[in-house]
Parts: C-alpha cells; structure tokens; sequence
C-alpha cells in the first residue's frame, strides 16, 4: 500500500471520529485534496482513493494540471486570484474559495457570462485578523455578500478562512466558531438570494476542529500527499 493511500485512510479516520463526535454525518463534509506542488502522478493515486476534488492555489498549476488529470476531477481553486487571471479559469474550477472583493467578484461575473454559466463562490474573511493574510474582515462581510448578491453570474455558496499557523489546533477554535456564526448570522439576514452551505475551514493542522465547529470542506494537504517541496527552494 502506497504511502499516499495510507496517508488517506488516516485522514478518513480522523474525519470519521470528528463527525462522530460532533454529531454530523460524514458526506456534510468534503475533503478537498490540496495538490499544489504535487505531481500528476501522485495526484491521480490520490483520485484512485476516492479523492476526487482537488485544491490549488495558483492559476498556472490548474491550466497545467487540467488536462492531465482530464475528467472525472473537480478543481477548487483556493489561493489569492488576481483579476487578470479570472479568464483562464472560469470554466475550469467548481468552486472558488478566495473571493475577497467586490472587483474580483464583477470579474468573475463578468467572465461566466460570456460562458453562460453561474460561478460558484466563496468569500474568503481574515477571522484571526493577520496582517499577512488575504481576505476581508469580519465586519464587512455582510456589506461584500449583499454586494455581490447582486451580480446574476455568481453564487455566493458560503465563507472560507485560512486560520493561523498554530502548534495547538484548540487555538483556532474561536476562529472556526466565529466564521460559522458569520455564516447563520448572514443567512438569518434573509438577504434575496443568499442562502450560504458550504463553510471552507480546516487545513491539516487543524481540520478535526474545524469539523466539530461545522466545516463543510476541509482543505488538506500534508496530510494527504507529505510535505510540499518548492521547485525554488529546492537545490
Ligand atoms: C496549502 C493550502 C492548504 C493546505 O495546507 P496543508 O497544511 O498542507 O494541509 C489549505 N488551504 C490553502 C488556502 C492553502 O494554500
């Protein structure tokens, strides 16, 4: 057995035990395998397991990956989009987990209309507040959502956050609780279609908590396919 099918059965089980535990039934949340600066090769071992919707965070890895992987992949895009690269992926990904503006969001709209389609969105909110991470704050979250509520080429589907890089996953509790008030406090705005599901939350430090506290997708790579190495840094 492969060490990437190891890896897998491993993070199922975690999976498994934290929706026992929180009581949510296992298919409420969706395992995204983060396959940036993985291999063609090792991702599709990741797909023979059943992991069949993968996360990237640059443009260039999804239009070099795309037609390798072909079909039967879904593709999530989940780092920082540039608005002159909304072209290159519109009809591309599923979902796209790092709206943080409403510019980006008339970009997208712009683009899946002239495909004829409706993009599914995330808006992604700094919960923690670092300095060094994209997305927009909490208290402004609910102004962007009825913004981009208005744009008939996308959906809004939820929130997503990047928690802090912590020892102790306990620490970003407070983050993962607040993100899915975010989430009910929104919905419960009743604002005309807006009715968001999906709560992206949870890395591999971190994704069993993320789960008691609701996720509906976690994003984990690590713990799927090792530790990334990056082409500049290696020697
Ligand atoms: C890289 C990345 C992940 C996965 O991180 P791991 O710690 O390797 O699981 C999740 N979300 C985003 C936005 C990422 O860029």
């Amino acid at each position: 057995m492969g060490y990437i099918k190891e890896n897998i059965d491993f993070v199922e089980e975690k999976i498994a035990a934290a929706c026992e535990r929180s009581g949510r039934k296992r298919e409420e949340v969706l395992l995204l395998a983060v396959s940036k600066t993985i291999d063609v090769p090792r991702i599709k071992e990741a797909v023979e397991c059943g992991l069949t919707s993968l996360g990237e965070n640059k443009v260039q890895e999804i239009m070099d990956k795309y037609e390798p992987m072909g079909e039967g992949v879904k593709w999530h895009l989940i780092g920082h989009l540039q608005t002159n690269k909304v072209k290159y992926i519109i009809d591309k990904v599923d979902l796209i987990h790092s709206v943080d503006s409403l510019k980006l969001a008339e970009e997208i709209n712009k683009r899946a209309a002239t495909k004829n389609i409706v993009a599914d969105i995330l808006l992604e909110v700094n919960v923690a507040e670092e300095d060094s991470k994209f997305g927009i704050g909490t208290d402004e979250c609910e102004d962007r959502v009825r913004e981009i509520s208005q744009l008939p080429n996308v959906r809004i589907r939820g929130l997503m956050t990047v928690a802090p890089f912590v020892e102790d996953a306990e620490e970003n509790r407070p983050y993962f609780k607040q993100l899915k008030q975010l989430l009910v406090d929104i919905n419960n705005k009743k604002i005309d279609n807006v009715n968001m599901d999906i709560l992206s939350m949870g890395m591999t430090g971190d994704y069993e908590v993320a789960i008691e506290e609701g996720a509906t997708i976690v994003r984990v790579g690590t713990g799927i396919f090792g530790a990334r190495v990056y082409p500049d840094k290696a020697q």
